[in-house]
Order: structure tokens, then C-alpha cells, then sequence
């Protein structure tokens, strides 16, 4: 683990990877958008691109989350939704799975599943995590999915319906939330991985949606889902001596739990940062060119005061980030839940900041003419997913006030 102070000043290194995403969002990214979003399809060809320059891979992954200020990640991740935010999800879904994995499975697993996920730039793969189902979206504890131990084989079965899945049913590999034993809620729960081609899992649904349309979202079912003992994550002795320890009324792995999740926001945080700066950018530039009444929109202090509130939002917005991205590198603890802070004001700035750029563009800002309405229905899901805005307040609250707030 490093020791460094929190800097707002990028290292040499990660100012390159930067730069090196932007040019990649800038020149293939950003033009592809508006096609994608109306195809409503994965954009096979896009991540394509983005594996043969080693965007799309686990050593990029890997290299940029244990880059030493916590930042690496960060920035890319802005540079690359800055883009577009659809492309950007279907790039960056593996990797929420990776950490999903990562964050419960063993060495050996990782070294086994996570190269599975990516695939080779000349036969790309992804990932998909399942936790989310019709009747357990924020309240995880209400998961119905069922993991039935099978003493005579030592196999798993698993049953249930899994929503919402990004990459649900055409990942190679899927990371699957069930329940082991339902009357212990998310104590009761563990963490397995679906091979490909593992017969029973099947996709249901495709679902349309408002905004990052180019990311495929669907149903996931599981049909009597056998999979061998070390499919579960950790291994089951470990989530025995877990359940036992839950039984006997400790709180075991709660704490664990909340921490992974602090530390994996930053990163959503930072997809929402890029859209909220695209829009930003995007009518800035549109005020210093248009004019109305004789002068260019940006002159009158209306649109002017605007502009500068939405750039000082995606300020606070980035800083926040970039504090929580430095907390989960350097171990420190997140007392106040600064990690859901930082979810919590970049999804609500980037709903903000884009409407106000419709705002700005007026007439042509409704219109598919211009990106900042497509900006702002990709934004709209960074209140909802990764924990709704709601519910980032719900643990922002009992952080800062010790109250079991419901
Ligand atoms: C495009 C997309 C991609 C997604 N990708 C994935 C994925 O890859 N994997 C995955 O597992 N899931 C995924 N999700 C699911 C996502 O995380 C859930 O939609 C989200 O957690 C909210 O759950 P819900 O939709 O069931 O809403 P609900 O939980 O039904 O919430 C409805 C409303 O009630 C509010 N609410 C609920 N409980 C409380 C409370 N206690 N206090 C105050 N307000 C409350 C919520 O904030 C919200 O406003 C995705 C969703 C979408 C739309």
C-alpha cells in the first residue's frame, strides 16, 4: 500500500494515460457516439479498437488500480466517458465485474477468470456482475436467487431471475450474487462465477432505455445452474466459518462489504464527472459562437453565470472524486462515506450540468443535432445505478450521524 499525501496534481504518468485516453475518446469515441446510441447495440467494433491499443484489457485494468496516487483509473475513466458515455459502459462493464470478482475471489480464481473476461483483442470477450433482481434493486438483502449446496458432488445449483445485468447474457463470464441461506439477508449471500457456456444460464429480456443505449442491459436467467465448488468465490470453507460466525450473532463481513463499495464508487463517480464536463464544454463552446440580439449568447451574465456554475459543479464534482480515489489507494478510513459523497454530487451534477446545456443550446440543445441531449440522458443513470442517489444518502447519514437511519 503507498503512502503518498492527496495531490490534485496529476504524476507524469497518469497525466499520460490521460492523454492518451483522450485521444482515443476524442478520435474514435466521440464520433461514434450518436451512431451507437441509436443502434441501441453493443459496439462490438468500438472495444475492438479499444483492445488492439490495450485499453480494453486486464493489464490495463490492473496496472491503472494499483497505480500508486489511486487516480489512474479516474482519469481515464473521465477521458473516456467524456467520449460517450454508452461506449464508455460497454468498454468499462467488464471491469466493474473484475472488481466484483476480485473483491471476494482467490488468487487462483482471479488468475482464472478475470483473463476469461477480456478476451484477446482478435476475440473479445466481457464480463457481467448479477446482483440486481425485480424485487431486490437497492434493498440487497432481498435477493431471491438460491445456491443449494449438493453434498454428493460438491456442486452448486443456482435458481433465480437476475435483472438489469450490463453485458447480462452475452458476457463469457458472469459474477452471480445468490443466497446461501435467506433468513441471514446480505450476511447470507455469497459470490459465484458462471463459465461460459455453463448450460441454464440463459439471457431473458433486452431492456430499451433513456440514455447509455449503447451499453447492453438485460435479464439474466438461471435455470438449475450447476457449477463446481470452486465456482463460489473464496471457497466454501471460508464462507462457512462466515455463516457460522453470522449464526452466532457477530456482524461479520458487513464492514467489508460497505468498505468494497466505498472504494469502487470513485470510479463510477468519475464516468459521471465526464459527462457532466462534456456537456459543460459543449455549450461554453456553443455561448462564445452564437449570437442573439447582436451579441453572443455567452456575453449576456445569464448564460455567462451559468457557465461558470457548471464548471465550478464539475470542479467539486472531480475534486471529490479524485479525494475518495486517493482514500481507497492509501487504506484510509471512510468515516463520513466519502466514497458515496462522491457518487452521490457526480451523478446529480452531471444530471444538472447537462440539462443546463440543453438550456444553453436552446432549440438546438433538444435536438439530435447536437450531443448534449444525448449527454443528459446518459447522465440520468448515474443517480440510479451503483446505489440510487437515495441511498447514497442513506449511508452518507448513518455515517455522519452514528443513527441507524431508515
Ligand atoms: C442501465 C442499468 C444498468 C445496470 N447495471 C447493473 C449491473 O450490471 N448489475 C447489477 O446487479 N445491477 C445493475 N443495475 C441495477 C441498479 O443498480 C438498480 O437499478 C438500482 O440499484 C436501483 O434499484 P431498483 O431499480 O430496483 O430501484 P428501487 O430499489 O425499487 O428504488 C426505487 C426508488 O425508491 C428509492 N428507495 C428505495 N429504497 C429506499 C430507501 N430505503 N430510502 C429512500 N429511498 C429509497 C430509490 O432511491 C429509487 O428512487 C443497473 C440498472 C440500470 C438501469
Amino acid at each position: 500500500m503507498s503512502e503518498t499525501g492527496f495531490c490534485p496534481e496529476l504524476s507524469a504518468d497518469v497525466r499520460e494515460v490521460r492523454d492518451w485516453v483522450h485521444e482515443f475518446a476524442a478520435t474514435v469515441v466521440r464520433p461514434a457516439g450518436a451512431e451507437w446510441d441509436e443502434r441501441e447495440e453493443t459496439p462490438w467494433p468500438v472495444i475492438q479498437e479499444a483492445a488492439k491499443i490495450g485499453l480494453y484489457s486486464l493489464d490495463f485494468f490492473a496496472q491503472q488500480w494499483f497505480e500508486p496516487s489511486g487516480l489512474g483509473l479516474i482519469v481515464a475513466f473521465e477521458e473516456l466517458f467524456w467520449g460517450d458515455a454508452g461506449i464508455g459502459l460497454s468498454i468499462v462493464g467488464t471491469g466493474l465485474a473484475a472488481a466484483a470478482l476480485s473483491a471476494s475471489g482467490t488468487s487462483e480464481q482471479m488468475g482464472e477468470w478475470l483473463p476469461q473476461m477480456f478476451g484477446t483483442p482478435d476475440d473479445i470477450k466481457l464480463g457481467a456482475f448479477c446482483a440486481s433482481e425485480p424485487d431486490a434493486g437497492s434493498d440487497v438483502g432481498a435477493i431471491r436467487t438460491r445456491a443449494v449446496y449438493d453434498e454428493a458432488s460438491g456442486d452448486w445449483i443456482l435458481n433465480g431471475v437476475k435483472t438489469w445485468a450490463t453485458n447480462g447474457g452475452i458476457a463469457n463470464v458472469h459474477v452471480v450474487v445468490a443466497s446461501v441461506d435467506p433468513s441471514l439477508g446480505t450476511r447470507g449471500q455469497a459470490t459465484f462465477v458462471v463459465p461460459p457456456g455453463t448450460p441454464g444460464l440463459s439471457m431473458g429480456q433486452k431492456f430499451k432505455k433513456h440514455g447509455i443505449r449503447a451499453s447492453h442491459t438485460a435479464e439474466v436467467v438461471l435455470d438449475n445452474v450447476r457449477l463446481p465448488g470452486s465456482c463460489l468465490l473464496g471457497g466454501k470453507e471460508k464462507l462457512d466459518a462466515r455463516l457460522a460466525r453470522v449464526r452466532e450473532g457477530g456482524r461479520s463481513g458487513e464492514q467489508a462489504a460497505l468498505r468494497t463499495f466505498e472504494t469502487t464508487r470513485p470510479s463510477v463517480a468519475a464516468m459521471a464527472v465526464g459527462i457532466a464536463r462534456a456537456g459543460f464544454e459543449y455549450a461554453r463552446d456553443y455561448a462564445r459562437e452564437r449570437e442573439q440580439f447582436g451579441r453572443k449568447i455567452g456575453e449576456n451574465q445569464a448564460i455567462a453565470f451559468l457557465l461558470a456554475d457548471m464548471a465550478t459543479r464539475v470542479d467539486v464534482a472531480r475534486l471529490m472524486t479524485w479525494r475518495a480515489a486517493w482514500m481507497a489507494r492509501n487504506g484510509r478510513s471512510f468515516n463520513q462515506a466519502e466514497g458515496s459523497m462522491c457518487k452521490l454530487v457526480a451523478g446529480e451534477t452531471a444530471v444538472w450540468v447537462t440539462e443546463q446545456a440543453i438550456q444553453i443550446l436552446g432549440g438546438a440543445g433538444y435536438t439530435r443535432e447536437h450531443p448534449v441531449e444525448r449527454f443528459h440522458r446518459d447522465a440520468k443513470i448515474y443517480t440510479i445505478f451503483e446505489g440510487t442517489s437515495e441511498i447514497q444518502r442513506l449511508i452518507i447519514g448513518r455515517a455522519v450521524t452514528g443513527l441507524p437511519v431508515r
